[in-house]
């Protein structure tokens, strides 16, 4: 068995407040971007382990964020309600405070600590792809190290480090099966790097 695939478990503290989902026209440039993703299989679920994989998100003021619903990778297309706001986090305690109707992504810490990493980043998402995974590990591509495991406060303090002085690009975790996440200052960047590589890749087999 896969010891690196302990997806979609949540491994912060989460706090989740009932409240109205997000706006549809909130949540619009992510969905464009995941209904994208999904057709590719670089968002899904894993056929045997039935456990759903990859996530995106949004900055909104205030170091709060828009993200995937926890355990929504099956699914092809998501309405506003499987979006969550995140209103609040704490690396050093490993807490996650959201608001709306369902739990955000278990990778919710990673994405915050790279929100927090620079504040010109505003979209970051999370894909899976095996031989895309492989290409960035053995080409010159940012990384975090293979002993760091996903959904971690270690995670989202290695992103955050990496990131500190960069405004888009994309880096893979060694530690985390298929893992790649891209960051962008706007949703069309944060797609594009991830595209251009897919697309690379196809080129390549
Ligand atoms: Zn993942």
């Amino acid at each position: 068995m896969n010891t690196n695939r302990d997806e979609g478990v949540i491994k912060f503290k989460l706090t989740l407040k009932r409240a109205p989902a997000p706006e549809m026209n909130q949540v619009i440039a992510l969905e464009k971007w995941r209904a994208l993703f999904f057709k590719l299989g670089l968002i899904g679920e894993y056929p045997i382990e039935k456990v759903g994989f990859g996530n995106l998100s949004s900055r909104l003021p205030k170091k709060s964020f828009i993200i995937t619903g926890s355990q929504t990778g099956h699914l092809a297309h998501l309405q506003a309600h499987h979006y969550t706001k995140v209103i609040e986090c704490d690396l050093k305690k490993g807490s996650v405070t959201a608001e709306g109707l369902i739990p955000p992504s278990s990778e919710s810490l990673t994405h915050y600590g790279i929100y927090e990493a620079n504040p010109a980043i505003q979209y970051v998402f999370h894909v899976h792809h095996k031989e895309l995974w492989e290409m960035l590990k053995n080409g010159p591509f940012d990384f975090i190290d293979d002993d760091i495991p996903y959904g971690t406060q270690e995670m989202a303090q290695a992103a955050s480090d990496l990131l500190y002085n960069k405004t888009s690009g994309i880096f893979v975790m060694k530690g985390h099966d298929d893992g790649i996440i891209s960051y962008g200052s706007s949703a069309e960047e944060a797609g594009r790097i991830i595209l251009d590589l897919y697309r690379k890749l196809a080129i390549r087999q």
